[in-house]
């Protein structure tokens, strides 16, 4: 099979020195999503998807969450029962992402151990995880079979409000006031009691402000924003402002900046918005100045939305560390973009969970 495309990969100039960096460091992309219906496709290298295993392994990734991602729908048991079905069926399908075929070797990692000793062995990590608290339904039994199947994060709400807590998003449409519940529910906050027992690190991307607020001081272990960018940058509802990002921080967690343009640009008075990597690092910048190199890293948000100009698809992170070296971060920063920061709160949820 060939798959040597190039207008798949950069018409950017790569140095050597970034492609050397590139290729040593362990790479963790903390948030994709899989195709559903399942096309089986996640071996083959597939123009339909911006992320499968051939496009990680040609583009230096090590790792990547792969989500289960429901969107959200009434809250009905009715509503309720088809979440719960769909995201373990998601997740069956995500744990079928390992093996070795057409010449790669993936494996599924649930842990951080896991998920270096695969780096190590030059193995590609799939990290589960489930994107909507509404996959859980009003049922809390459901976190323990998310982790079960390796799920790793489990993010609060979608566009929309659920059982659990206040989207930053209302959906009027399925009813929702501008807020539910003033941010998290009481099932909200026994979730959250449940997700640090079991390891699940709690993701507040999507959630309202006061969702998020509320969830940083009820959880006992680091929390992620697994796909969020700064509001003091683009003045979008999704972002985190300043408030937040010091409550992240006082709570030791991690934002991981994602590559998303409605998130990274404000829209121009005329014209298309556009994005590039320059102004994704302009994000990883603001993070770093107010709160400093452990609390900011790295997401695409491929086949989820999104796409910018120079990091496409998964072939492509290597303009991301080429762009981070040109403004003058040194390769231990680098790394801890690249993964380091985010597998700091796995392993603080790991030893939580005890
Ligand atoms: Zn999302």
């Amino acid at each position: 099979m060939t798959h040597s495309s190039s207008a798949q990969e950069s018409q950017f100039p790569v140095s050597a020195a970034a492609q050397a960096l590139h290729t040593k460091l362990l790479t963790l992309d903390s948030h994709i999503d899989i195709p559903w219906p399942d096309q089986k496709d996640a071996f083959d290298d597939t123009p339909a998807r911006r992320v499968d295993l051939p496009k990680m392994q040609r583009g230096g990734m090590s790792a990547g969450c792969f989500v289960a991602y429901i969107g959200q729908g009434p809250t009905t048991d009715a509503g309720h029962a088809e979440a719960q079905s769909q995201c373990l069926a998601m997740l069956d399908v995500i744990n079928q992402m390992q093996g070795t075929r057409n010449g790669l070797t993936a494996r599924v990692c649930s842990t951080v151990q896991e998920i270096l000793t695969a780096h190590a062995d030059g193995v590609l990590a799939v990290i589960p995880a489930v994107e909507n608290g509404y996959a859980m339904g009003d049922d809390l039994a459901l976190l323990a079979q998310f982790r079960a199947k390796g799920a790793r994060y489990v993010t609060l709400t979608h566009n929309g409000h659920n059982v659990l807590a206040d989207a930053a998003v209302h959906r009027p449409s399925l009813g929702d006031k501008p807020e539910n519940y003033g941010g998290l529910s009481a099932l909200g906050r026994d979730a959250i009691a449940e997700m640090n027992r079991l390891g699940l690190v709690l993701d507040v991307s999507h959630a309202s402000k006061k969702s998020m607020l509320q969830a940083v001081a009820a959880s006992r272990a680091p929390i992620v924003a697994s796909h969020s960018c700064v509001r003091t940058l683009c003045d979008h509802p999704r972002n985190l402002d300043d408030e937040q990002l010091d409550a992240l921080k006082a709570g030791n967690g991690v934002i991981q900046i994602t590559a998303m343009p409605a998130f990274l640009k404000p829209k121009p008075d005329e014209g298309k918005r556009t994005a590039n990597v320059a102004d994704f690092v302009d994000h990883i910048d603001y993070v770093v100045k107010r709160l400093g190199v452990p609390y900011v890293g790295i997401s695409s948000d491929f086949d989820g939305g999104g796409a910018i100009e120079g990091w496409e698809n998964a072939t492509q992170g290597v303009h991301l560390t080429q762009e981070l070296m040109r403004r003058g971060y040194d390769e231990s920063e680098i790394a801890a973009f690249w993964g380091g920061n985010f597998l700091r709160v796995l392993k603080a949820a790991e030893d939580v969970a005890g």
